[in-house]
């Protein structure tokens, strides 16, 4: 079973679409009982889109991504683990 933490750990593999399906259902159901994983998800893979969609017109404006990193530090720093 995956944990809070295994999941967040994951989860940039898990919109790449590059998990083992073990590990991708482990998620998965875990997504579907933990509403804080969920919303992280759910925000990451917005956001996502919303980055490629921009790369494919235009460069991404310096700052911007330190700006998106400093907000999932904030995110996810109660267990330290990603930063
Ligand atoms: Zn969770």
């Amino acid at each position: 079973m995956a944990d809070c933490n295994e999941t967040l750990r994951e989860l940039d593999t898990f919109l790449d679409g590059e998990l083992a399906d073990e590990t991708r259902a482990a998620i998965q159901s875990h997504l579907g009982g933990c509403m804080d994983c969920l919303q992280a998800f759910d925000f990451h893979a917005e956001l996502r889109q919303v980055i490629s969609a921009k790369c494919q017109n235009d460069e991404m404006p310096p700052g911007l991504l330190s700006k998106i990193e400093m907000c999932f530090g904030e995110d996810f720093d109660g267990d330290g683990r990603v930063g």
